[in-house]
């Protein structure tokens, strides 16, 4: 069948939201995957996408762990049905291949807590601190950062500098928080960023969860950015310590497989909730808070994806130089503790 036979294909809208009119049928995968062997691509899709984005690509999972899968990839071209921080951190990490998003508007609140110039002028005013950055920051921010961090490992990483030397931590200010908890170190800097899909994941819907399931296990995913509110919360207490499982995306498919509990609380974004119930379906899993759900990331629609097959859009550049600062201090987060796994 070619784009022309298929009468979805013309269906495409461009509205505020993104790109829409086409659903997820049976030939629509086919045609993805068709157009994604006729331009030699591979289909990442993040953990959080729609579940439709999800069955029909050909690698789900962490932003880390894409990213370095699209680095492993034999295929010249990357399609990164994410946001547009992790296209471009996948754009870092391989540079000679060419990585598309299929809406470059899919950006990230957290992301965009903080820009360079922003950035530039906080360091001016801590010009011998060093800089660690979530993940969850632009390229441009990353080419200012001494070094990454995901949330599985802010602590080593933080913990490996020098206790006497002042530390700039962004963005997220309930991750700065955690961190600054465990290590005890008072020369923290913390820049008052957030996710607002994760705010709403609050202590009051915690607790209210947990009393009402009290055989559940909790979840809680510590990549990217999305459960922070709820790893600080936590940590405060307000759920039991031998409930709480803090989890990567592979250690949450795997727990799911090896827990006893009939039901489990999952505190991230609700698209996590599809792969889970894939891998153990036997499980009851609920969201902690069901309209925990990130706008940007379903801005990657079956529309979305279609019409960055068909037309090779939109493209992800990054500076070389911007890059090459940038896959620094992302190589320096991969060598300190454990970055977190993939799927
Ligand atoms: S859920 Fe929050 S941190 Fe994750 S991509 Fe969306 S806005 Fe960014």
């Amino acid at each position: 069948m070619t784009t022309t036979e298929w009468a979805g294909a013309a269906a495409i809208v461009d509205g505020p939201g993104g790109y829409t009119g086409v659903e997820a049928t049976p030939e629509w995968a086919d045609e993805v995957r068709r157009l994604a062997r006729a331009r030699n691509a591979t289909v990442l899709a993040h953990n959080y996408q729609l579940p439709a984005i999800q069955d029909v690509a050909d690698h789900v999972g962490d932003s880390l762990a894409l990213s370095r899968i699209a680095a492993e990839a034999e295929e010249g071209t990357i399609i990164f049905c994410g946001v547009h921080f992790m296209a471009e951190t996948a754009k870092i990490l391989s540079p000679d291949k060419t990585v598309l998003i299929p809406d470059e508007r899919a950006g990230c609140s957290l992301a965009d807590s903080i820009d360079a110039d922003q950035l530039r002028e906080w360091k001016a005013e801590h010009p011998d601190a060093l800089v660690v950055s979530y993940v969850n920051t632009t390229a441009e921010v990353k080419g200012l950062t001494d070094i990454c961090c995901t949330s599985s490992n802010a602590v080593d990483v933080v913990a490996s500098i020098d206790p006497d030397r002042e530390v700039l931590f962004l963005p997220d200010q309930f991750l700065g928080a955690h961190v600054k908890r465990v290590t005890g170190r008072e020369n923290i800097h913390i820049w008052a960023g957030e996710c607002h899909v994760h705010a709403g994941i609050n202590g009051d819907e915690l607790t209210a969860k947990a009393k009402a399931h009290p055989d559940a296990d909790l979840f809680v995913h510590p990549e990217c950015g999305c459960a922070t509110s709820a790893l600080y919360l936590a940590g405060e207490g307000f759920v039991p310590d031998d409930k709480v499982k803090i989890l990567s995306t592979g250690g949450m498919i795997d727990a799911a497989r090896a827990t006893g509990a009939k039901q489990v609380l999952v505190a991230t974004e609700i698209g996590m909730l599809h792969q889970l119930r894939k891998a153990a379906p036997g499980i009851d899993f609920q969201a902690v808070n069901d309209r925990a759900s990130c706008p940007y990331m379903k801005m990657i629609t079956p529309a979305a994806l279609l019409r960055c097959l068909q037309e090779g859009k939109d493209e992800v550049h990054v500076a070389p130089d911007v890059a090459e600062r940038a896959r620094l201090s992302v190589q320096r987060m991969i060598s300190i503790g454990n970055p977190g796994s993939g799927e």
